[in-house]
Protein backbone atom coordinates (compact mmCIF):
# COMPACT_ATOMS: atom_id res chain seq x y z
CA UNK A 1 0.00 0.00 0.00
CA UNK A 2 1.27 3.71 -0.04
CA UNK A 3 -0.21 6.33 1.63
CA UNK A 4 -0.44 10.22 0.18
CA UNK A 5 -1.03 13.23 2.06
CA UNK A 6 -0.61 16.93 1.21
CA UNK A 7 0.18 18.60 4.57
CA UNK A 8 0.71 22.30 2.77
CA UNK A 9 0.05 23.32 -0.52
CA UNK A 10 0.06 26.39 -2.28
CA UNK A 11 2.73 30.24 -2.81
CA UNK A 12 3.17 30.27 0.77
CA UNK A 13 4.68 27.11 1.50
CA UNK A 14 4.23 23.26 0.27
CA UNK A 15 5.10 19.67 2.14
CA UNK A 16 3.77 16.52 1.00
CA UNK A 17 3.75 13.04 3.31
CA UNK A 18 3.83 9.54 1.22
CA UNK A 19 4.64 6.57 3.39
CA UNK A 20 4.36 2.70 2.78
CA UNK A 21 3.91 2.11 6.42
CA UNK A 22 7.45 0.83 6.91
CA UNK A 23 8.91 3.72 4.99
CA UNK A 24 7.81 7.36 5.58
CA UNK A 25 9.05 10.54 3.45
CA UNK A 26 8.22 14.70 2.91
CA UNK A 27 8.62 15.70 -0.27
CA UNK A 28 9.56 19.79 0.78
CA UNK A 29 9.34 20.88 3.90
CA UNK A 30 8.28 24.51 3.14
CA UNK A 31 6.95 25.59 6.60
CA UNK A 32 8.70 26.25 9.30
CA UNK A 33 9.45 22.99 11.12
CA UNK A 34 7.26 23.75 14.02
CA UNK A 35 4.15 24.16 11.59
CA UNK A 36 5.32 20.90 9.83
CA UNK A 37 5.66 19.11 12.95
CA UNK A 38 2.15 20.15 14.47
CA UNK A 39 0.63 19.20 11.25
CA UNK A 40 2.04 16.23 11.37
CA UNK A 41 1.35 15.82 14.71
CA UNK A 42 -2.71 16.39 14.30
CA UNK A 43 -2.94 13.42 11.94
CA UNK A 44 -0.99 11.02 14.28
CA UNK A 45 2.33 10.99 12.36
CA UNK A 46 5.40 11.49 14.32
CA UNK A 47 8.28 13.76 12.38
CA UNK A 48 10.86 11.71 14.33
CA UNK A 49 9.73 8.12 11.89
CA UNK A 50 10.48 10.50 8.80
CA UNK A 51 13.06 8.21 7.07
CA UNK A 52 14.28 10.98 4.24
CA UNK A 53 13.00 14.65 3.22
CA UNK A 54 13.00 15.02 -0.91
CA UNK A 55 13.35 18.68 -2.03
CA UNK A 56 12.34 19.50 -5.44
CA UNK A 57 13.88 22.96 -5.55
CA UNK A 58 15.70 25.84 -3.32
CA UNK A 59 12.63 28.32 -2.91
CA UNK A 60 11.96 28.88 0.10
CA UNK A 61 8.71 28.09 -0.26
CA UNK A 62 9.36 24.23 -0.34
CA UNK A 63 12.79 24.66 2.04
CA UNK A 64 11.80 26.62 4.84
CA UNK A 65 11.42 23.91 7.39
CA UNK A 66 13.98 21.38 5.88
CA UNK A 67 16.96 22.35 7.76
CA UNK A 68 15.05 22.60 11.18
CA UNK A 69 13.36 19.19 11.03
CA UNK A 70 16.92 17.29 9.66
CA UNK A 71 18.57 18.68 12.80
CA UNK A 72 15.43 18.13 15.07
CA UNK A 73 14.73 14.77 14.29
CA UNK A 74 17.90 13.51 12.60
CA UNK A 75 16.61 13.46 8.81
CA UNK A 76 18.77 12.60 5.51
CA UNK A 77 18.03 15.22 3.39
CA UNK A 78 18.37 15.00 -0.36
CA UNK A 79 18.50 16.78 -2.92
CA UNK A 80 20.60 17.62 -6.20
CA UNK A 81 24.22 19.35 -6.06
CA UNK A 82 22.99 22.34 -7.90
CA UNK A 83 20.19 22.54 -5.33
CA UNK A 84 22.40 21.74 -2.28
CA UNK A 85 24.74 24.62 -3.43
CA UNK A 86 21.93 27.00 -3.77
CA UNK A 87 20.10 26.29 -0.51
CA UNK A 88 23.46 25.68 1.59
CA UNK A 89 22.82 29.56 3.28
CA UNK A 90 19.09 29.01 3.68
CA UNK A 91 18.80 25.67 5.23
CA UNK A 92 21.86 26.09 7.55
CA UNK A 93 23.92 23.59 8.55
CA UNK A 94 23.03 19.92 8.35
CA UNK A 95 25.13 17.03 9.76
CA UNK A 96 27.47 15.88 6.50
CA UNK A 97 25.83 11.78 7.31
CA UNK A 98 22.53 13.65 5.91
CA UNK A 99 23.39 15.31 3.11
CA UNK A 100 22.04 12.99 0.57
CA UNK A 101 22.63 13.81 -3.50
CA UNK A 102 20.00 12.65 -6.02
CA UNK A 103 20.05 13.08 -9.53
CA UNK A 104 17.20 13.51 -12.21
CA UNK A 105 16.87 10.17 -14.19
CA UNK A 106 18.01 8.11 -11.60
CA UNK A 107 16.16 6.39 -9.38
CA UNK A 108 16.47 5.96 -5.92
CA UNK A 109 15.44 3.23 -3.29
CA UNK A 110 14.74 3.51 -0.16
CA UNK A 111 13.91 0.84 1.81
CA UNK A 112 10.44 -0.43 0.06
CA UNK A 113 9.83 3.24 -1.31
CA UNK A 114 11.16 3.61 -4.80
CA UNK A 115 11.95 7.04 -5.61
CA UNK A 116 11.87 8.86 -9.23
CA UNK A 117 13.42 12.17 -9.54
CA UNK A 118 12.88 13.42 -13.02
CA UNK A 119 13.17 17.28 -14.38
CA UNK A 120 10.85 19.87 -14.73
CA UNK A 121 10.95 23.67 -16.31
CA UNK A 122 11.29 26.21 -13.12
CA UNK A 123 13.75 29.39 -12.42
CA UNK A 124 15.83 27.10 -10.22
CA UNK A 125 19.19 25.83 -10.22
CA UNK A 126 18.06 21.85 -10.67
CA UNK A 127 14.16 21.56 -10.06
CA UNK A 128 12.58 18.53 -9.85
CA UNK A 129 9.30 16.26 -10.20
CA UNK A 130 9.47 13.14 -8.24
CA UNK A 131 7.12 9.81 -8.78
CA UNK A 132 7.29 7.60 -5.58
CA UNK A 133 6.65 3.97 -5.82
CA UNK A 134 5.47 0.84 -3.60
CA UNK A 135 4.14 -2.54 -4.38
CA UNK A 136 3.03 -1.19 -7.97
CA UNK A 137 1.44 1.65 -6.77
CA UNK A 138 2.82 5.24 -8.23
CA UNK A 139 2.26 8.68 -7.03
CA UNK A 140 3.43 11.22 -8.91
CA UNK A 141 4.38 15.13 -7.74
CA UNK A 142 4.11 18.12 -10.35
CA UNK A 143 4.48 21.85 -9.24
CA UNK A 144 6.40 24.47 -9.74
CA UNK A 145 6.56 23.92 -13.68
CA UNK A 146 6.28 27.02 -16.52
CA UNK A 147 5.30 24.12 -19.07
CA UNK A 148 4.85 20.33 -19.53
CA UNK A 149 6.55 17.93 -22.62
CA UNK A 150 6.59 14.80 -23.60
CA UNK A 151 9.31 13.75 -21.17
CA UNK A 152 7.21 15.10 -18.26
CA UNK A 153 4.07 12.96 -19.54
CA UNK A 154 6.46 9.98 -19.70
CA UNK A 155 7.25 9.78 -16.08
CA UNK A 156 4.40 10.52 -14.97
CA UNK A 157 1.98 8.04 -16.89
CA UNK A 158 0.68 5.46 -15.48
CA UNK A 159 0.74 7.65 -11.88
CA UNK A 160 -2.35 6.37 -9.20
CA UNK A 161 -2.34 9.51 -7.50
CA UNK A 162 -1.05 12.40 -8.80
CA UNK A 163 -0.20 16.45 -7.60
CA UNK A 164 -0.46 18.66 -10.34
CA UNK A 165 -0.13 22.69 -9.81
CA UNK A 166 -2.88 24.48 -10.45
CA UNK A 167 -1.58 27.72 -9.96
CA UNK A 168 -3.07 30.63 -10.83
CA UNK A 169 -6.39 31.54 -13.51
CA UNK A 170 -5.02 33.72 -16.31
CA UNK A 171 -7.24 36.23 -16.58
CA UNK A 172 -7.04 36.77 -12.59
CA UNK A 173 -3.11 36.91 -13.11
CA UNK A 174 -3.29 39.85 -15.98
CA UNK A 175 -5.49 41.90 -13.86
CA UNK A 176 -4.09 41.08 -10.54
CA UNK A 177 -1.78 43.31 -8.59
CA UNK A 178 1.42 41.83 -9.68
CA UNK A 179 4.48 44.06 -11.33
CA UNK A 180 3.94 42.73 -15.10
CA UNK A 181 7.84 41.49 -14.73
CA UNK A 182 6.67 38.90 -12.02
CA UNK A 183 3.33 38.18 -14.34
CA UNK A 184 5.96 37.40 -17.42
CA UNK A 185 7.87 35.46 -15.21
CA UNK A 186 4.78 32.76 -13.92
CA UNK A 187 3.32 33.01 -17.25
CA UNK A 188 6.75 32.07 -19.20
CA UNK A 189 7.68 28.10 -19.76
CA UNK A 190 9.88 29.08 -16.35
CA UNK A 191 7.37 29.94 -14.29
CA UNK A 192 4.08 28.20 -13.03
CA UNK A 193 0.66 26.34 -14.83
CA UNK A 194 -2.40 27.77 -14.73
CA UNK A 195 -5.98 26.14 -13.59
CA UNK A 196 -6.21 25.33 -17.80
CA UNK A 197 -2.75 24.17 -18.27
CA UNK A 198 -3.09 22.27 -15.76
CA UNK A 199 -6.81 20.85 -17.13
CA UNK A 200 -4.85 20.30 -20.12
CA UNK A 201 -2.22 18.44 -19.09
CA UNK A 202 -4.34 15.83 -17.31
CA UNK A 203 -6.62 15.02 -20.37
CA UNK A 204 -3.16 13.83 -21.67
CA UNK A 205 -1.88 12.41 -18.70
CA UNK A 206 -4.67 10.09 -17.03
CA UNK A 207 -6.36 6.64 -18.29
CA UNK A 208 -9.30 6.83 -15.48
CA UNK A 209 -9.73 5.90 -11.98
CA UNK A 210 -6.81 8.22 -10.97
CA UNK A 211 -6.83 10.49 -7.95
CA UNK A 212 -6.23 14.09 -8.97
CA UNK A 213 -4.90 16.66 -6.31
CA UNK A 214 -4.60 19.84 -6.90
CA UNK A 215 -1.59 22.19 -5.47
CA UNK A 216 0.45 25.25 -5.50
CA UNK A 217 -2.66 27.69 -5.97
CA UNK A 218 -1.98 30.99 -5.78
CA UNK A 219 -3.07 33.43 -3.10
CA UNK A 220 -3.41 36.53 -5.32
CA UNK A 221 -4.37 34.91 -8.60
CA UNK A 222 -6.44 31.98 -7.92
CA UNK A 223 -9.37 30.54 -5.90
CA UNK A 224 -10.07 27.02 -4.65
CA UNK A 225 -13.07 26.61 -6.21
CA UNK A 226 -12.22 27.90 -9.57
CA UNK A 227 -9.36 26.11 -9.77
CA UNK A 228 -12.00 23.22 -9.05
CA UNK A 229 -14.56 23.39 -11.23
CA UNK A 230 -12.19 24.59 -14.38
CA UNK A 231 -10.49 21.51 -14.18
CA UNK A 232 -13.79 19.27 -13.55
CA UNK A 233 -15.35 20.85 -16.20
CA UNK A 234 -12.73 20.16 -18.74
CA UNK A 235 -12.59 16.80 -17.34
CA UNK A 236 -16.03 16.42 -17.65
CA UNK A 237 -15.82 17.23 -21.38
CA UNK A 238 -13.32 14.38 -21.73
CA UNK A 239 -16.38 11.98 -21.23
CA UNK A 240 -14.30 8.83 -21.17
CA UNK A 241 -12.20 10.08 -18.30
CA UNK A 242 -15.43 11.28 -16.27
CA UNK A 243 -16.66 8.20 -16.70
CA UNK A 244 -13.87 6.54 -15.62
CA UNK A 245 -14.69 8.16 -12.07
CA UNK A 246 -11.54 10.59 -11.98
CA UNK A 247 -11.52 12.09 -8.31
CA UNK A 248 -10.10 15.71 -8.20
CA UNK A 249 -9.35 16.63 -4.50
CA UNK A 250 -7.72 20.04 -3.18
CA UNK A 251 -4.92 20.81 -1.36
CA UNK A 252 -5.04 23.89 1.33
CA UNK A 253 -2.22 26.64 1.96
CA UNK A 254 -2.62 26.09 5.76
CA UNK A 255 -3.61 22.69 6.62
CA UNK A 256 -3.82 18.75 5.67
CA UNK A 257 -5.59 17.40 2.64
CA UNK A 258 -7.74 13.79 2.51
CA UNK A 259 -5.44 11.51 3.27
CA UNK A 260 -5.82 8.92 0.81
CA UNK A 261 -4.44 5.27 0.95
CA UNK A 262 -4.42 2.62 -2.12
ZN1 LIG B 1 9.55 27.60 -7.17
ZN1 LIG C 1 6.82 26.92 -5.20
Amino acid sequence: MIKFCSLFSGSDGNCQFISSGHTSILVDAGLSGVKVQNEMKKLGLEPSQLDGIFVTHEHIDHIQGVGVLSRRFDIPVYATEKTWLAMESKVGKIKEKNCKLIAADQDYCLQDLLIQPFHISHDASEPLGFNVLNDKKKISLLTDTGCVNDYIVSKMRGCHIVLIESNHDEELLKVGPYPWSLKQRIMSEWGHLSNDNAAEFLKVLLNGGEHVFLGHLSRENNFPELAYKTVTYSLSEHQSLWEQNVTVHMTHRDRASTILEI
